[in-house]
């Protein structure tokens, strides 16, 4: 069983590693991100709630995601094990998963925190394009085969309202005020790994193993 959260600023590459890991090791991806989306695509109520933020760049309300999560984790598919990605995103929102983990007994292995600079993050999102099915592509970094097009399912590519430079800024700086507090967190913990997310998305993926794989 491997209990692992991929953890760092938006455009890391945490969506883009946790898709290759998630088939790699065959633990379900849980993203956060992807399901409210998928939930404001679908207008949901909980949809509904979340466009308002997600749309200026500002966190969720912690209720919401820690119910959502609650939800997520205990469905069948968990039992081998999970990957989080985009939560916990606050320090109530890890106090709260701290919580329900113990209750399934399944804490967290290691908080992996994939480290990229600003100016390369701005770069990275600005030119992102996403997939309702959750692959994310680079029109520069990493293209897809046909241009506009998903490698894995055909749909055609979107920019994300929230990839707009205004947006990006907010983004960045919610996560320095409300996100990068957690990295103190779980490195008390013990459970922190630092990973170099500046070098390719291979590169990364590889560093990313090292890790996992004391946990198989
Ligand atoms: P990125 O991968 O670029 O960081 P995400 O897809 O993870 O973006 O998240 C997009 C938006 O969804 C966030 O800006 C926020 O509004 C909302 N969101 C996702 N996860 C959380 C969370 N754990 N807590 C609060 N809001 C969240
Ligand atoms: P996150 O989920 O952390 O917000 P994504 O995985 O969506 O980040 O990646 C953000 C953007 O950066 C995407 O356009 C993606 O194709 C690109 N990207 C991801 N990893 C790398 C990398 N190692 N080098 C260059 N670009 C990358
Ligand atoms: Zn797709």
């Amino acid at each position: 069983m491997m209990n692992i959260a991929l953890f760092g600023p938006p455009g890391a590459g945490k969506g883009t590693q946790a898709k290759e890991l998630s088939k790699y090791y065959n633990i379900p991806h849980i993203s956060t991100g992807d399901i409210l989306r998928y939930n404001v695509r679908e207008g949901t109520e909980l949809g509904l709630e979340a466009k308002v933020y997600m749309d200026k760049g500002e966190l969720v309300p912690d209720d919401v995601l820690i119910g959502l999560i609650r939800n997520r984790l205990t469905e069948s598919d968990c039992d081998i094990g999970y990957l989080l990605d985009g939560y916990p995103r606050t320090i109530p929102q890890a106090d709260a998963l701290t919580d329900i983990l113990d209750r399934i007994n399944k804490p967290l292995d290691a908080v992996i925190n994939i480290e990229v600079n600003d100016e390369e993050l701005v770069k990275r999102l600005s030119g992102r394009r996403s997939c309702a099915c959750g692959e994310s592509y680079h029109i520069m970094f990493n293209p897809p085969e046909k241009e506009g097009i998903c490698n894995a399912c055909g749909a055609k590519l979107y920019q994300r309202d929230d990839d707009r430079e205004d947006v990006i800024r907010q983004r960045l700086a919610v996560y320095n005020e409300k996100t990068k507090p957690l990295i103190e967190y779980y490195e008390d913990a013990d459970v922190l790994v630092n990973v170099n997310g500046a070098d390719d998305v291979d590169a990364v993926f590889k560093a990313i193993c090292n890790t996992m794989d004391q946990f198989k």
